[in-house]
């Protein structure tokens, strides 16, 4: 049976971060529960043109899933596990951000059936909070974390961002160390840098000249010691930004890097299904309005295709050569490349032929090697993983 990953977009935050571009804004209760309504015809309807696939990973992110009230999430996963073939090991995650989530939300989210947690910490420091927007101190991160751990959380990711402004590499070293230290070790770590997003007021200040960011040698030196450091505490690097303990890396993300297919659920979310991108609208009234006119009997507008739904957006159909392109770029993302056998499996042809002089010409520049029927970037070539991923465009 195929396999797919199902995202689900929560839009809400409390507050807007300063440096944030995503899809999220603060809301009213009333506005949330219209919003959960129309989710929740949206994955009922949407079921039928996936029937013929196990989904084996489910990712609730935002937003800050968490700051909802929880009862909405459980009737999300409920409606997942009714109408949905959900496979009995599915790494189901959600996003959290400290301070919107407490021991019986946190209780409630892993008796639904989700078992994987990302807390979004980003820094323990309390004045490099306060400068990125973020609405909560170290102590909160520390009480929602120990609460998620009682909760029966027994995978853990933590989100951390560096290159923050005003920051040495001391002050990046001490918070990785912080996150190091925690009493229960944690199972995966995502380690950013932060961009400056256009649109953002940290990209307002920036033009400004008000945000002093760290040179790009500090940058770089960050990048590197977060690679020995967290080598040196048993965490392996399986993707450009993404460290885990063994067995704990994201399968979600790693559907993502392998061009497997998911479908989206939310305000703005992206699909890609029998090789067609697309993504729904990120106009509030327009998602919601449409989702709750739909009665049973006009259920019948959404086709198995997913044509009917008005409120898809940016179709792509991806052709051949399209496909290949992806497979390598996004594969070569993961620290243990793109399979030679799985390409071949895929494209029905040989790898070799398609790419030989692209291969041979990063190889030669020490910056791909095979290991096994793998073709992985080396740790040079990961460093400037933005060209060798260009030259795999057709
Ligand atoms: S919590 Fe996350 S999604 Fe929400 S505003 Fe901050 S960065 Fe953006």
């Amino acid at each position: 049976m195929k396999t797919l990953g199902v995202y689900i977009h929560i839009p809400f935050c409390k507050s807007k971060c300063l440096y944030c571009d995503f899809l999220s804004f603060p809301e009213g209760r009333e506005r949330q529960a219209l919003y959960f309504d129309a989710l929740k015809k949206e994955i009922e309807v949407c079921s039928k043109e996936c029937k013929e696939y196990l989904v084996d990973t489910v990712f609730v992110g935002g937003g800050t899933p968490t700051s909802v009230d929880s009862d909405h999430i459980v009737h999300i996963m409920e409606l997942i596990k009714t109408h949905y073939k959900l496979a009995e090991d599915a790494e189901i995650t959600i996003e959290c951000n400290p301070g919107t989530a407490d021991f019986s939300s946190l209780k409630a989210y892993r008796e639904a059936g989700i078992n994987r947690i990302s807390i979004g910490l980003q820094s323990p420091d309390d004045v490099e909070l306060k400068m990125l927007g973020r609405i909560h101190n170290r102590q909160q991160f520390e009480e929602c974390y120990n609460n998620a751990r009682r909760a029966g959380f027994t995978n853990v990711n933590v989100d951390l961002m560096g290159a923050l402004p005003g920051q040495t590499l001391e002050m990046y070293e001490n918070n990785l160390d912080y996150i190091l230290k925690l009493d229960t070790p944690l199972e995966h770590i995502s380690a950013y840098s932060l961009i400056i997003e256009e649109g953002t007021p940290f990209y307002d200040m920036n033009e400004k000249g008000q945000l002093h960011l760290p040179d790009e040698d500090t940058e770089r030196n960050m990048y590197h010691r977060t690679k020995e450091i967290l080598a040196g505490n048993g965490y392996k690097r399986y993707e450009i930004s993404n460290y885990a303990k063994e067995g704990y890396e994201c399968l979600h993300n790693i559907r993502y890097w392998k061009c497997r297919e998911y479908i989206g659920f939310g305000l703005g979310a992206a699909s890609f299904l029998k090789c067609r991108r697309f993504r729904n609208t990120s106009d509030f009234s327009k998602y919601t309005s449409y989702f709750l006119s739909l009665s049973s009997e006009r259920n019948s507008e959404m086709k198995a295709d997913g044509t009917g739904a008005f409120v898809r957006e940016d179709f792509e159909e991806l052709d051949r050569k399209a496909l290949m392109e992806e497979f390598m770029f996004m594969g070569l993302r993961m620290v243990s490349g793109v399979s030679v056998r799985e390409f071949e499996e895929r494209f029905k042809t040989d790898i070799f032929d398609v790419y030989g002089n692209v291969i041979s010409k990063l190889v030669e520049e020490e910056l791909l090697e095979r290991h096994g029927e793998f073709l992985r970037l080396t740790d040079r070539g990961l460093d400037v993983s933005n060209y060798c991923m260009a030259e795999f465009l057709l």
